[in-house]
């Protein structure tokens, strides 16, 4: 085989194995990423915590209206139970059953406010429930996608690694060794094809000798502007 044509062969390959290598590691960070779902958990968690303050209100006011209440079957039973008479103390009775039902009420107004307010934070919580739920199931179906993409590429990249390992063993290690320095430096790109009578990389226009000496030469010449190894179908 033309030593040109294998170096062009190798770039090549090399060219897909970049293209491999930057997909997966696009596939990789997409798969460690999950801003939509840990944001939706966070909305849920911020709704949860909201909710359980409601129920402490709603607790809190269940509990102050228990006890007015006690106080105040205490008060009439006080008031009417005969035992006091003095007009006084019977005035004071008065008073305390007056001031209790007054705050009763008021708890009964804070109670159906509280309720409200917890029915709402219960809608709003079985909603963040959804959002979260259906951000896990959109990220689940994207990433077996993207697993399954990953897993065609992988088998494509050991395809192409074998290849390349069968090819660079039919070169001289000092031309592999050179053209792999040229990959480095040239980013990514060693080998040149000269199309339209120019080097593909640089663009720079060749001479007919020039290209007639790539073309027959089994020796390795170089682009006199960009340094590539030239390759001439
Ligand atoms: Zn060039």
């Amino acid at each position: 085989m033309n030593l040109t044509f294998s170096l062009y062969r190798l770039q090549t390959l090399d060219t897909q194995r970049q293209k491999i290598t930057k997909r997966l590691a696009q596939i990789e960070a997409i798969l460690n990423a999950d801003e939509l779902v840990q944001a939706r958990m966070q909305e849920k968690m911020r709704v949860e915590a909201e909710l359980s303050d409601k129920l402490k209100q709603v607790n809190q006011i269940a509990a102050d209206t228990a006890e007015k209440r006690l106080k105040l079957e205490l008060n009439q039973v006080q008031l009417f139970g005969g035992k006091i008479r003095n007009p006084k103390d019977l005035q004071d009775l008065q008073a305390e059953s007056e001031a209790l039902k007054r705050v009763l009420k008021k708890l009964e107004d804070a109670q159906f406010e509280a309720l409200m307010a917890q029915e709402a934070a219960q809608k709003a919580l079985t909603e963040a429930e959804t959002n979260y739920q259906a951000a896990i199931d959109q990220k689940a179906s994207e990433n077996s996608i993207l697993a399954g993409e990953r897993g065609t590429l992988t088998d494509e990249m050991s395809k192409l690694n074998s290849q390349r390992e069968a090819l660079t063993q039919t070169l001289p290690a000092e031309i592999v060794t050179q053209y792999e320095n040229l990959l480095k430096i040239k980013g990514g790109k060693a080998v040149a094809a000269i199309v339209d009578d120019g080097c593909e990389a640089c663009g720079v226009e060749l001479s007919p000798r020039d290209i007639q000496a790539v073309r027959s030469a089994n020796t390795i010449i170089r682009c006199k502007t960009c340094g590539r190894i030239l390759y001439k179908a």
